[in-house]
């Protein structure tokens, strides 16, 4: 069975090392040496200067919106994973909805004016796929309106926007370090900013606003990782490269034999492709679902990533209907993309594509 993505599972004898080193400290949790460790690594990797290594990429986002205060309205984009948009509801902010570009898949900032009202707080745009957003564009809309911008990252580990880590846009970017994705920690999900005073807001937030034994500075939650999941963090970061490699490959393949068959995003120019995800475009919903049902007869599962768009969902009662968005969703497909995925088998889906 070939499924859309596998978690990466780096040598067991290194990750039982940690282990060992876990069970002779004693300590599993609470800014453990090793979270500590991998925070340094990863702020050197990415070229960021505050990371604050959370529980999950959900709460990463819940985290921003809370230290950031946002009150209201927050303009977000329709076409992304649930969970930019339940983060939103979740924290008691009414999403609304600004349109995609149809080409890039990200939010189109034209549209995002629109949208302002005097209860406007915030954007949330979502680099989608690792596509780096037109940053420039949605600061110089932010900076006119006064609003803050967060950037949903979960998908950017690894992106670059003129020659820089895309992390390092917006007030606040948040990853998520799901198995699924690029870089993984079984669970966990980081808060990344500039901003000194923010960053010690939330080291706070995500440990009960505890700031010594004896005083408790500010509303928190438990948002912590732990030490396991920061020693899968230190070995998959060991292979990053590798694992970078492995994608660049299967990414090149698919790109070179599919561009003349169908559509593909159109990535940021100034950007440099992460290539976490193979999305690909039908020219409706019925070849989607003709060819989707061929690749699972041959136990390829790929996924409807991301359906249904966001501006559909019940809980909401929004009234907006985001046109492109609901388009693009009916009629995307994210292929099989993962370091151990056979070259072999590459080919063989490409094949079951060009049948159509
Ligand atoms: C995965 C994902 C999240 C949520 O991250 P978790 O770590 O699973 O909570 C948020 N936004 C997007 C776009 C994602 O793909």
């Amino acid at each position: 069975m070939i499924p859309v993505t596998k978690a990466y599972l780096p040598n067991k004898a290194k990750y039982q090392s940690y282990v060992d080193r876990i069970f002779e400290s004693g300590w599993l949790t609470n800014n453990g040496s090793l979270l500590q460790e991998l925070e340094g690594r990863l702020a050197d990797y990415l070229g960021v200067k505050h990371i604050i290594l959370v529980a999950n990429g959900s709460f990463a986002l819940q985290l921003a919106y809370k230290a950031l205060a946002l009150k209201g309205e927050v303009i977000t984009t329709p076409f992304s994973f649930a969970a930019t948009t339940s983060t939103l509801a979740w924290e008691g902010l009414t999403p609304i909805f600004a349109d995609i570009n149809p080409q890039t898949f990200n939010i189109d900032p034209s549209q995002i004016e629109a949208q302002i009202t005097p209860s406007t707080s915030a954007i949330v745009p979502v680099h989608v796929f690792g596509n780096p957003c037109n940053v420039e564009e949605i600061q110089a809309i932010a900076d006119k309106h006064d609003l803050k911008v967060i950037y949903d990252a979960a998908h950017a580990f690894g992106s670059q926007f003129k020659g820089q880590s895309v992390l390092n846009f917006g007030d606040v970017s948040t990853l998520s370090f799901h198995s699924t994705k690029l870089f993984h920690t079984i669970e966990g999900g980081a808060v990344i900013t500039n901003d000194n005073e923010l960053a010690k807001k939330i080291r706070l937030m995500i440990n009960f606003g505890i700031s010594s034994p004896t005083s408790i500075d500010s509303v928190g939650t438990n948002a912590k990782m732990n030490e396991f999941e920061a020693a899968m963090g230190l070995c998959v970061l060991d292979d990053i490269d590798t694992i970078r490699q492995c994608r660049e490959d299967i990414w090149q393949i698919y790109t070179e034999n599919l561009s003349g068959l169908m559509e593909l995003q159109q990535w940021n120019e100034h950007g440099r492709n992460n290539c976490a995800y193979a999305p690909v475009l039908f020219e409706n919903e019925e070849q989607l679902l003709k060819v989707e049902a061929r690749l699972k007869e041959n136990d390829i599962l790929p996924r409807r990533y991301f359906y249904p768009s966001l501006d559909t969902l019940s809980y909401l009662d929004s009234k907006q209907i985001c046109k492109n968005s609901r388009d693009i969703a009916s009629r995307i497909l994210c292929l099989p993309i993962y370091p151990n995925l056979e070259l072999n088998d590459v080919q063989r889906i490409i094949n079951l594509l060009e049948l159509y």
